[in-house]
């Protein structure tokens, strides 16, 4: 079977615009979208090698930038995505940001600041591994946070996050308009599967620096943090930038739905190495005529 033909419609795992979500309702594990390792190996390694052309071509092209954002629970394996998916994309055009608990001068700046400097330029990919959505998950789930911002969601909290989530739709709409695409990912992982792979970190000797205490505390507050993804699910996937919730129990699954994601959206953008015009061919040929000496 063509590896490059999809067992799986994407539209499936893309959030329509004010659409309410329940994450119960989206799978965390569906059947696998290949047949086996050989074939997921098949598949990834020609959606790897198609991600790099279309790479080529956005940054020869210089008019577009993709700018592609993963949210998750710990271990749903953001990383493993980023590093298989993005494996063959020439460093130059692609820059992986991570964003952690912030401190210093990003707490002294509002929410959007600190992203808002890693930006992709034109003809990039920019990855964000975790982003300013954390402005409205982990701050949400755990309102305290707002205090080092001095801020205060004061009586009306619902109000004060439904402004988050405006100034989020409104920025995307932004980038979007200025050819900076916007997807985002969301590796819905089931807690089941959370706990096995906590448990390999622990057991598993070259899995241990994986492991953070701080994981432990955060699944404490699993379903408030389920809580805090759908109401910001709900609330900021747009035309402009939707939000997929792809499915995580399976790593093999989740890396070829991204794949086949980033390169659709890729593709509706019909990049394309920039026009030679004839004039310019011509001074090509006299500037060749020269190297034959
Ligand atoms: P990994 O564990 O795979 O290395 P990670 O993305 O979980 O990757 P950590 O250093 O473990 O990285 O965690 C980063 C932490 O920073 C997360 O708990 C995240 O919720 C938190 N964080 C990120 N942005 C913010 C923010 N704006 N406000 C508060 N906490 C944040
Ligand atoms: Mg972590």
């Amino acid at each position: 079977m063509a590896k490059d033909k999809p067992l799986f419609d994407i539209k499936k795992f893309r959030v329509g615009e004010d659409r309410n979500v329940d994450l119960a309702k989206w799978p965390t594990l569906i059947d696998p979208v290949y047949d086996s390792k050989d074939d997921y190996r098949a598949r990834l390694a020609e959606r790897v090698a198609a991600l790099s052309d279309a790479q080529q071509k956005l940054y020869a092209g210089n008019r577009h930038a993709l700018l592609l954002i993963f949210q998750a629970m710990d271990a749903a394996g953001k990383d493993g995505v980023i590093r298989h998916v993005m494996s063959g994309v020439n460093p130059q055009g692609c820059q992986v940001t991570s964003f952690k608990h912030p401190g210093g001068a990003e707490l002294d700046h509002e929410f959007l600041w600190r992203s808002m400097r890693v930006l992709p330029e034109r003809g990039q990919i920019g990855i964000f591994n975790r982003s300013y959505y954390e402005d409205v998950l982990i701050v949400r789930v755990h309102p305290e946070l707002l205090q080092a911002e001095g801020l205060d969601p004061g009586k009306d909290a619902d109000a004060f996050w439904a402004e988050r989530y405006r100034s989020i739709r409104g920025v995307e709409r932004h980038l979007n308009a200025n050819n900076v695409h916007v997807l985002k990912f969301f590796l819905h992982l089931s807690k089941e599967e959370q706990r096995k792979r906590f448990l390999a970190r622990i057991d598993e000797p070259e899995k241990n620096w994986k492991f953070s205490q701080a994981d432990i505390v955060e699944r404490g507050y699993w379903d408030q943090y389920q809580a805090a993804y759908q109401l910001c699910l709900s609330a900021t996937s747009t035309e402009a930038a939707p939000w997929f919730i792809v499915p995580a129990d399976d790593k093999y699954s989740t890396r070829l739905i991204v794949s086949h994601i980033v390169l659709d959206k890729m593709a509706s953008l019909k990049l394309a190495f920039p026009e030679v015009s004839a004039a310019r061919k011509a001074e090509l040929k006299a500037i060749r005529s020269l190297l034959t000496l």
